[in-house]
Formats: C-alpha cells, structure tokens, sequence
C-alpha cells in the first residue's frame, strides 16, 4: 500500500509555511494529498476554486503532491482515499490545544486513522493566512511569505474590496 498522507486546511491563501510543510512531507510520505476545505468553518477570502488553483501553481515543481478537494467529515474523506495519516502544521504553543482536541476527536472516529504534525522552518513559525491577509490590506510587502502571483492576488482581492 502507498503511504499516504492528507494534508487538510482551509489555504486561504497558501502561505510559503504550508509549502514547507508540504516539502517535509514529501520527503516522508510516497503521496502527499493536499485537501481544501470545500466548506470552511471560518469565513474566507478566497473561493474553493481560487484556494485550490494556487495551491496548484504553488506546488507545480514538487513531485507525488495531489490538490483536492473535501466536505463534510474529515476522517470519512480519509477513508475514502483509503489513507491512515493526516497530517497538520504546529506553529506557536497556541496551535496545540485546538490541535490536541482535534486530533483525539478524530481518533475517536476513527482509531485506524492517525494525526501526525509537523514543525515548519522557524522562520514561518509566526506565518498564518489570517496575518497575511491583514499585512495585504495594510500594504505590507508579502515578498518573504507568499509566493509573488498569491501577493498580486491579494493585493487585487483586497483593491477590488476597498473600492
Ligand atoms: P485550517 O483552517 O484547517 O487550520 P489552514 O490553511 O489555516 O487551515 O492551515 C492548514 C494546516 O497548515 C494547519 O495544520 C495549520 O496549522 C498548518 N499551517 C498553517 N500555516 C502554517 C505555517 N506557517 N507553518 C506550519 N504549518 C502551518
């Protein structure tokens, strides 16, 4: 059986850390499926189509990484792809306890399916789509946190709104 790990998130927008994230990754796991909340709990920016289209373009040179897209329960999603791993990012201590109670309700769903989390470079430990998207609007330079067509995105995203 391919190892494979889901890799679930709202990406709004992908960020240079779920890009590390995912590198990591690939270097673990045979497959590596990036899966995009159809439906997100919080409100978004960007529509499912625009979050997955970036993360396309953003992952277009690393090998065995697959862009989908998921509704309704996570740890289902995962068994249909019939993958025993999901994997998630762990920045700042405040990530840990949404992460822990996450992590055990989903095992208690489902025990055959296993939460790994991974620690990004310490240079985006801080990064989150939330912050840059309040950078953007504030006309900060995103140059060292997105890639150049997500900041153009932005940037347009953000005008249009202002307008
Ligand atoms: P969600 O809304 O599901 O938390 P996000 O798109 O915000 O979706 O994040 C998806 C996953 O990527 C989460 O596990 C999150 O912790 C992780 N992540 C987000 N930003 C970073 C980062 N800078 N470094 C490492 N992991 C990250």
């Amino acid at each position: 059986m391919k190892r494979t790990a889901i890799y679930p998130g709202t990406f709004d927008p992908v960020t240079y850390g779920h890009i590390d994230l995912i590198k990591r990754a690939t270097r673990i796991f045979e497959q590596v499926i990036i899966a995009v909340a159809m439906h997100p709990q919080k409100e978004v920016l960007f529509s499912l189509k625009e979050r997955v289209q970036m993360l396309k373009a953003a992952t277009a040179k690393i090998p065995r990484t697959n862009i989908e897209s998921f509704d309704g329960l996570l740890v289902n999603y995962v068994k249909r792809k019939k993958a025993r791993v999901m994997l998630r990012g762990l920045r700042m201590i405040s990530d840990f306890e949404y992460e822990f109670q996450m992590a055990l309700t989903n095992r208690r769903l489902n025990p055959e399916i296993e939460t790994i989390y991974m620690m990004p470079n310490e240079a985006y430990c801080y990064l989150s789509s939330k912050l840059i998207k309040e950078a953007a609007s504030l006309g900060a330079s995103l140059r060292d946190f997105v890639p150049g067509f997500v900041e153009q995105k932005l940037k347009q995203r953000l005008v249009k709104r202002a307008k």
